[in-house]
């Protein structure tokens, strides 16, 4: 047995505003990730088995390793059909928001239009601080995944027959990709029911890792051994370890979106270390990723200094400036945070 979560009032929201609803739209965050697209499939095959339009509508391009999810293809990226995206949105009576907390998280221009629409919304979430701007709010950052969520709340909502191998091989994607494949914030015992129900409903989850993690190119292989071998600081009295990967760098690689996912994890594989930053030149602004072990807030340091956030083992946020000034920057602060070594 799961224990109950989500409130009984929002799980009897949430099923009359689906009931209601005849225009639906899911969305979830920009640069979207296993659990973002994994929460946002998982909720788009139950609503079409419930025989109601559904789009999922995404800020940006979805990383290629997710590809092999059933529905992908049917994922309207808003940065590439701005008009037709806009319309659905415009037309739509029940939006959900899935994986992120705050309108900010859809980048500037699908933000505008979320929140100019007339739409009920829903947010299914598990980052810290949740924003009002929708009409049910269930966020629980004590939970590992959206994806997690969207499965409680089918549960909840008495319709567990109508979730099929297609909503829970992405459902399972989102769990295991949002844990590091079960490795961090995977102690909590419901989390392996799920996952035993997810197995009864015919995923095949060797396969699903295979599919996510072992389908690399030999430039992102390349990349990341570069990156390791020649990049990485290590600053052994503050227990922390940075990686910078320049534009030029990236190119030398043939850089593509997602090449560089998980390396600000590597340096947490050494004895230790703690805290993980990744610096990444972008075209106007320096991606700043994260990670860290035990209670070292790296959220803390994300919204203090990087203009950013998330959650306290994973956080992010972007740098207006050089790759040296937020070297510089980086060095300076940790002394900042020694208390939580
Ligand atoms: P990643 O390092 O994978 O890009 O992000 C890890 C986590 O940090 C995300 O799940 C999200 O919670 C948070 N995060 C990343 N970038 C940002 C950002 O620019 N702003 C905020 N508020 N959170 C971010
Ligand atoms: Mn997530």
């Amino acid at each position: 047995m799961m224990s109950k979560i989500i409130s009984e009032n929002k799980v009897a929201q949430v099923a009359k505003l689906i009931d209601k609803a005849k225009n639906i739209v899911i969305v979830c965050h920009i640069a979207p990730d296993g659990d973002a697209i994994g929460s946002s499939l998982g909720m788009y095959h139950f609503l079409n088995a419930l025989d109601k339009m559904t789009t999922v509508v995404i800020p940006d391009a979805m990383p290629d390793n997710l590809l092999f999810l059933k529905g992908t293809k049917e994922i309207l990226n808003y940065s590439k059909y701005p008009e037709f995206a806009g319309e659905l949105i415009e037309k739509a009576d029940l939006i959900f928001c899935l994986d992120f907390n705050a309108l900010k998280r859809l980048g500037e221009k699908m933000e505008v239009a979320i929140a100019s629409s007339k739409a009920r919304k829903v947010m299914v979430d598990h980052h810290l601080d949740p924003e009002g701007f929708c009409d049910v709010t269930i966020s629980h950052p004590e939970i590992s995944s959206t994806s997690e969520l969207v499965f409680r709340l089918i549960c909840r909502m008495g319709m567990f027959d109508l979730f099929e191998t297609d909503s829970a091989t992405a459902i399972y994607t989102g769990m295991m990709t949002d844990t590091g494949n079960f490795t961090y914030n995977s102690n909590k015992s419901d989390m392996y029911f799920i996952i035993e129900e997810l197995i009864k409903k015919g995923i095949d989850k060797d396969e699903i890792y295979t599919k996510v993690f072992n389908t690399n190119t030999v430039d992102k292989i390349r990349l990341n051994g570069y990156a390791v071998s020649e990049k990485l600081e290590v600053f052994p009295k503050h227990k922390a370890a940075m990686i910078t990967l320049t534009r030029e760098e990236l190119n030398r690689y043939h850089y593509r979106k997602g090449d560089s996912e998980g390396l600000v994890n590597v340096p947490l594989g050494i004895e230790n270390i703690v805290f993980s930053a990744f610096f990444r030149e972008e075209k106007d602004f320096i991606k700043v990723s994260l990670r860290s072990r035990g209670s070292f807030p790296a959220n803390k340091v994300a919204s203090e200094h990087f203009n950013g956030g998330g959650h306290l083992n994973a956080a992010g946020g972007e740098f207006y400036g050089t790759m040296e000034e937020i070297k510089e920057r980086f060095v300076k602060i940790l002394p900042l945070y020694n208390q939580y070594l």
